[in-house]
């Protein structure tokens, strides 16, 4: 250990811990006037905000909640998820968001696991509640959300309706420091094998990470993404990694704020409109449903800024939002990293480049953001190059990474395994910094000897004008190990069979671009591709899909 020099504090000097408190007080300082908007339902002021947040702590503090409590929310898209988001930990309570997407079981799972004392629950959910209420092993009470126009419903256990008791509630409440390692969030990562596994976030880690991210959002040229005048709208659900942790920064920073409810795109399209908003961030699928709503088309979205994270942002996704107006830009992160990682930002090299050029470095998952450090590891546990080329685990530190799975010991020394956390992503990180994300591991295709990216594949399908979108996942093959299979989705009146995909492939391959190996042989045409929980290519579903048609001979598969 280094002897550094530590001074002794004054006695009564305060030590300011990092609690999310503090995130709360900055905005309504700003901006007292602004708006926190949700649906066409409701619009109030970050006055009113800061009021219904200690409101909402004497409403849960009298139903019993405690701190140490972990206090469960299933709710859409909200104000009342965020004001969760506040009161929830500043209580010193932990906030499960429920994934509600995940099947009945897999929720009833997470909730038993998570040890859910008190669960919020949408009046859409009150069916689904009273189904798993028999095999819930904690919860105590529970409270009804609902909106104006909801049918009336009953919720078991239930202490009342959301804001019936904001309403009769007071609107002050002191809340106490505490630890700022003491844990805040906690939800569960939507792996495609095995049971969810829980994630957890400290407040200290959720301040840390809500002002880097208002750095890289707020203060990087070329990617200006979000100023104290932008308007945000999440499109990424609450329940998955706080919104990207967005909410925090918009209300640290005082940002007019616009709450979507249960996601329709023609809903998404109608509040952009009218609330003016000009700053959002979503998983690719989610731009493609824009794009494909009615009220989208012949619009031009002039000025809508959106991070792409969750999967990789194919190019001609990039391009096809760019000639509607909207400017994507890519960033990385996952469940274990809270989530963001890095970003694509442009350095002066890049901005002296061409448009092409520039773009496909806009797509690339970027470069860490500060605090962050990455770094590429073999399976010894070796580093690899930062050249481009070598190709390794992204294995990262930052100050707000998981340090655990919750109850899993074993799968936390694992995702820790040499002291790094592992992503379990292919990737390369160029001179620059840049990282590129190859492939999950898993969904890397083995074939004929050399390992194809499936998602390289679909970035380079997707760039046929007649692909509204595309998957790609390795097959088994009895000669070649696996080859790559095709889904794809095609615009209306596009046409593209096996010979298509492997004319339009050729191209990249004589360039050098791709090996003669990441040919698909087969491709199926489509009208929807299965998607996760959280709107991401499902490859798992894929690959039984695939396999049960070609038992089958099911759905007309064009073959080269
Ligand atoms: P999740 O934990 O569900 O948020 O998923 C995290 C995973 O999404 C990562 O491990 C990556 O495989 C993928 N991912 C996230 N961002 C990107 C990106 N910009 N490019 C490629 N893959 C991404």
């Amino acid at each position: 250990m280094l002897q550094t020099r530590i001074l002794p504090s004054a006695e009564n000097a305060h030590a300011s811990p990092l609690l999310i408190k503090s995130l709360l007080l900055s905005g309504v300082r700003y901006e007292k006037n602004r708006e926190i908007v949700y649906r066409d339902q409701l619009r109030y002021s970050y006055a009113t905000f800061v009021e219904r947040v200690a409101r909402l702590a004497n409403v849960l503090t009298e139903m019993g909640v405690k701190a140490g409590d972990t206090v469960a929310v299933m709710d859409w898209d909200s104000h009342r998820y965020l004001e969760c988001m506040f009161a929830v930990p500043m209580l010193g309570a932990v906030l499960h968001t429920i994934n509600v997407r995940l099947s009945p079981e897999q929720i009833l799972y997470t909730m038993n696991h998570a040890d859910d004392r008190f669960v919020l629950v949408n009046s859409d959910f009150v069916e689904l509640y009273a189904g798993l209420k028999a095999s819930l092993t904690t919860v105590e009470r529970t409270l009804l959300l609902s909106d104006a126009d909801s049918p009336v419903v009953e919720l078991i256990d239930s202490v009342g309706e959301y804001e019936a008791l904001l309403a009769a509630a007071k609107t002050t409440y002191p809340f106490a420091d505490f630890d700022e390692n003491s844990v805040a969030t906690t939800f569960y990562t939507t792996g495609t094998t095995g049971n969810p596994k829980g994630v957890y976030f400290t407040h200290r880690q959720l301040v840390l990470h809500t002002l880097a991210m208002a750095s890289v959002v707020g203060s990087v040229d070329s990617v200006r993404l979000c100023g104290t005048d932008d308007v945000y709208m999440p499109i990424t659900p609450m329940f998955h990694v706080h919104a990207w942790g967005m909410p925090y920064v918009a209300t640290m920073l005082g940002l007019k704020q616009v709450y979507p409810g249960r996601y329709d795109p023609e809903l998404l399209v109608e509040l952009w409109e009218r609330e003016k908003v000009t700053f959002s961030h979503c998983v690719p699928t989610i731009v493609q449903m824009i794009l494909a709503a009615k009220a989208a088309q012949g619009k031009n979205f002039n000025g809508w800024k959106l991070i792409i994270g969750g999967s990789a942002l194919p190019r001609g996704l990039y391009e096809a939002a760019l000639a509607q107006g909207i400017q994507l830009t890519a960033a990385y992160g996952m469940s274990e990293t809270c989530p963001l990682i890095s970003c694509a930002m442009l350095n002066d090299q890049l901005q002296a480049a061409s448009q092409d050029e520039q773009i496909t470095y806009r797509i690339k998952a970027g470069i860490p953001v500060p605090l962050v450090e990455a770094a590429l590891m073999d399976e010894e546990g070796g580093f690899l190059a930062h050249d481009g080329e070598q190709q390794g685990e992204l294995v990262l530190r930052a100050p707000w990474l998981t340090q655990s799975y919750f109850r899993e010991p074993a799968q936390g020394e694992a995702l820790w395994e040499h002291g790094w956390m592992h992503t379990g992503d292919v990737a390369t990180i160029c001179e620059m910094g840049f990282i590129e994300i190859r492939d999950r591991i898993k969904d890397v295709i083995k074939t004929g000897g050399e390992w194809v990216s499936s998602l390289e594949l679909e970035d380079l399908i997707s760039r046929h004008p007649a692909v509204r979108e595309a998957a790609v996942v390795g097959i088994p093959d009895p000669q070649w190990g696996e080859r790559p299979f095709v889904m794809l989705v095609l615009r209306p009146n596009g046409q593209l069979d096996a010979r298509g995909v492997k004319e339009h492939l050729k191209t990249f391959v004589e360039q050098g671009l791709l090996s003669k190996w990441a040919i698909p042989t087969q491709v199926a045409v489509v009208t929807e591709i299965p998607k996760t929980s959280v709107g991401k290519l499902d490859k798992k579903r894929i690959r039984q899909d695939v396999a049960q048609w070609q038992a089958e001979s099911s759905v007309f598969l064009s073959t080269l």
